[in-house]
């Protein structure tokens, strides 16, 4: 079979592997679909730790083509989705019930060989299955949306909440979609690029705003702003340091921040701990993705979050090493590689 493999940091190749075998609880699954996550390009660059050689691709869903035989639940032709995120069970954290933070995480297409291949072998309890009859490319926006639900769980929308979100990548889109179906009534998405802030709009944000036409807290939160005064919650879903130093400014007198986005490890953002303080901003860090990829793939499968839309390109294995080794092209959301053609 093909697997595009990190050989060394900066080497993405696609190269004819074995084919792997299931162990006793596991799945070897057809893959459908893996999408191109921030993280691929961050582990070429060597920005996030890996261990070469590895297959990556941690956003997958596929057909399942053969089960070990302590395998129940799962059965060959069923269509799943894949959680890459392992967690010990053992540890500090685990016990604690916090198991995003396991100390010994490990993840399917970052630290183990993962989706972007023919096949990828993964553990049944990290599978959820999808209905036969969804489009076989929607079942990789599980991932990406079982982390927005993390955050989204966090910020504890209530009804009836405004809401702003700093970033219109696929993570700031899914997250103004949850923020509606939670109940805020005014969505306020920050970002440059026009085709993005337009789709945000029909995809149900209330309103969008260019940073680029003037002071962005002034613009949300100031006295003739969409919000004066500032949104109930603010997610920061672009990983800047422009955007993370925005969102406590953007808060209302008691809000939340709820930072999704990833900056560079060791990276510092000036912030003003007395205004966090006095007016006491809850600030949150969402990381990844605890026991809500159940959620995630149900409300993919009932085509409640729209992920057709946020597909931008599809491409085949061969094309992927240009993709991850390149930025995103302009206006581009999600790009998907189909190992099996469309
Ligand atoms: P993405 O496609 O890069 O989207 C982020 C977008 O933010 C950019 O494309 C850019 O769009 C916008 N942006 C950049 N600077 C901005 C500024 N100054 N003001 C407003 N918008 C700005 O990435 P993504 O896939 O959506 O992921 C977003 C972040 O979440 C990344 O940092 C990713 O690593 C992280 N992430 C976190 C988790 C987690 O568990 N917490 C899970 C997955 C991803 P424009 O060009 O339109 O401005």
């Amino acid at each position: 079979m093909k697997a595009a493999r990190l050989e060394a940091i900066g080497k993405l190749v696609v190269r004819e592997v074995e084919k792997p075998s299931p162990g006793p609880d596991d799945l070897l699954v057809r893959v459908e679909a893996s999408g191109i996550c921030g993280t691929d390009r961050h582990l070429f660059a060597g920005e996030f730790p890996s261990r070469p050689p590895v297959t990556l691709g941690h956003e997958f869903s596929g057909i399942i083509e053969a089960v070990g035989e302590r395998v129940e639940r799962f059965r060959p032709g069923m269509r799943i989705t894949g959680d890459p995120n392992i967690h010990c069970d053992r540890c500090q954290q685990c016990r604690r019930g916090r198991i995003n933070l396991c100390e010994n995480l490990q993840a399917i297409g970052i630290h183990r060989d993962g989706g972007f291949a023919d096949y990828v072998v993964i553990p049944q309890n990290q599978a959820y299955e999808l209905p036969a009859s969804l489009d076989p490319a929607f079942g990789a926006f599980c991932e990406p949306l079982a982390c927005c639900l993390h955050g989204v769980d966090m910020a504890g929308i209530r009804t009836g909440q405004s809401v702003v979100v700093l970033g219109g990548g696929v993570i700031g889109l899914l997250v103004v979609q949850l923020a509606r179906l939670a109940g805020a009534t005014s969505v306020v998405l920050v970002t440059r690029q026009a085709v993005r802030r337009s789709l945000a709009e029909e995809l149900g944000a209330t309103s969008s705003v260019d940073p680029a036409a003037g002071d962005v807290v002034d613009q949300v939160a100031g006295a003739d702003g969409l919000l004066p005064g500032g949104a109930d919650v603010v997610f920061e879903c672009a990983g800047v340091g422009e955007t993370v130093a925005e969102a406590p400014k953007l808060a209302r007198t008691g809000g939340t921040v709820v930072i999704l986005g990833v900056m560079p490890k060791g990276e510092k953002v000036e912030m003003e701990p007395f205004d966090i303080l006095f007016r006491e901003l809850r600030v949150l860090g969402s990381f990844i993705n605890p026991s809500t990829h159940a959620r995630a793939a149900a409300l993919i499968s009932s085509g409640t979050i729209e992920v057709g839309r946020l597909i931008s390109r599809r491409i085949r294995l061969e094309d992927l090493p240009e993709a991850v080794a390149n930025p995103p092209r302009a206006g581009e959301v999600k790009v998907l590689v189909m190992p099996g053609g469309d």
